[in-house]
């Protein structure tokens, strides 16, 4: 399922599309990215996946 996630610091995790609101995080007050994973990791948050990663399944 797609959720939405802050790239900076505080690594918040949101449903729907925002913005960071953490006070410490180095992307405060900036969009939160849509993210697709799976496992938590976000490594693909912000990104296009542009091709399969098979090392990873
Ligand atoms: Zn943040
Ligand atoms: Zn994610």
């Amino acid at each position: 399922m797609e959720h939405y996630v802050c790239t900076g610091s505080c690594g918040e995790e949101s449903r729907n599309p925002g913005i960071c609101g953490a006070d410490f995080c180095s992307k405060k007050g900036k969009s939160l990215e849509p993210c697709s994973c799976e496992d938590g990791m976000h490594e693909n948050a912000g990104k296009k996946i542009e091709e399969e990663n098979p090392d990873l399944i």
